[in-house]
């Protein structure tokens, strides 16, 4: 059996390191804001060349606390890919603003800089971009739109900690980069958690208010704020991790390539590019036959996930907000296909996994 993952044996290697900070957390008597949090936000600054870090409750309120912290009027628009993972777009709408589909580049499944500025109007606030599968999106051409039009920029960082393009980190591009730290992330706490990296000294002070009632002095609420702060003890365990995670993706990554060179040409591959450093928080392919060939896998014992079965714009909870289609983004959720790549994952069982997708080719594509 090749579990897709399996975050017991994910933690394990981390388990006496996390033993030491759980007793440190307990034994400091101080569980909410305090040292571990401000640690870690320096550590992960730091991994992300930016200036600040501020520690939220999880990646989706890092997206509203991003948004929020430009106090945009309501129902201006913000563009986003429509091959996103949902929270995207709830940020957006929770945020009281409204989202603007832009469909992929297939090859990529990152927004398609080119169809950013056709989707342009008065209205137009921000560009939320999402470094999908954790590959950084064409950020030097969306910078340059951003600046020509007066656009801010937000990156959904929380498929690509670490992934760089051109030497640059993700998360260190736009005004904020909001990161998720769910368990199953290349950079996962035992809970929920997440952050926001930023350069601005001011935009940083402002959401260390929002995340925690506005306040910044005890009692003193300069904003309509939410409880959104990051555990000390979630802190305490991401910073572990975090001295691990270029091991973490450097092991995806290998695992990676040895899909490439192993993997039949028959499926669609992720594309690799010149100037891209990808960390593939997920390794898709591509096929027509994707529901057939996810059975087939299953009887051979291979579990593997789809990363979307359904896109946004038809999900029953957002009937009514988008009225188009998204061609590209319903080819991608119909054919896509994610394979085993996790940090307990082995050349063997990449090895496995391929032999059985090209067994399969053989017989049906
Ligand atoms: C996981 C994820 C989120 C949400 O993170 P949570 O911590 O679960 O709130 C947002 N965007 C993308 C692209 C994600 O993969």
């Amino acid at each position: 059996m090749i579990d897709y993952e399996n975050l017991y044996w994910l933690n394990k290697p981390f388990f006496e390191d996390y033993q030491i900070s759980f007793g440190e957390t307990l034994n400091s008597g101080w569980y909410i804001l305090g040292k571990g949090v401000d640690t870690f936000e320096e550590e992960f600054a730091s991994y992300c060349h930016v200036k600040h870090c501020v520690g939220v409750a999880n990646g989706l309120d890092a997206l509203i606390l991003s948004l929020k912290a430009f106090n945009f009027p309501k129902n201006k628009e913000v563009l986003v890919p429509s091959n996103t993972y949902i929270a995207t777009i709830l940020s957006i709408l929770h945020a009281g603003l409204k989202p603007v589909l832009v469909e992929p580049d297939i090859r990529t499944y990152n927004i398609d800089p080119k169809k950013i500025e056709e989707k342009i109007t008065k209205d137009t606030v921000a560009i939320m971009v999402v470094h999908l599968y954790g590959k950084c999106c064409q950020m030097d051409t969306i910078m340059e739109l951003a600046r020509t039009y007066n656009l801010k920029v937000v990156e959904d960082c929380a498929q690509a900690h670490g992934a760089t393009h051109n030497g640059n980190i993700v998360g260190g591009f736009g005004d904020f980069g909001a990161f998720s730290f769910y368990p199953t992330k290349n950079l996962g706490a035992l809970g929920d958690a997440g952050a926001i990296t930023c350069r601005s000294d001011e935009l940083a002070e402002k959401l260390k208010a929002l995340r925690n009632y506005g306040s910044r002095i005890k009692y003193v609420n300069d904003y309509i704020g939410y409880n959104s702060r990051l555990d000390e003890l979630q802190a305490a365990f991401l910073r572990q991790k975090l001295k691990r995670l270029d091991e973490i993706n450097a092991h995806k990554r290998k695992l990676a390539n040895t899909y490439f060179s192993l993997l039949t040409d028959k499926v669609i591959k992720p594309v690799v590019e010149n100037g891209f450093y990808d960390v593939y928080h997920i390794f898709n392919i591509r096929t027509s036959k994707r529901n057939e060939l996810k059975e087939f896998l299953l009887e051979q014992g291979i579990k593997t996930e789809i990363h979307y079965p359904i896109p946004p714009h038809q999900q029953k909870g957002l009937a009514g907000v988008f009225e188009n289609n998204y061609p590209i983004s319903e080819e991608i959720h119909a054919t896509t296909l994610s394979l085993p790549i996790s940090f307990i994952h082995t050349e063997d069982d990449v090895a496995k996994v391929s032999e059985a997708i090209n067994k399969f080719a053989d017989l049906h594509l």
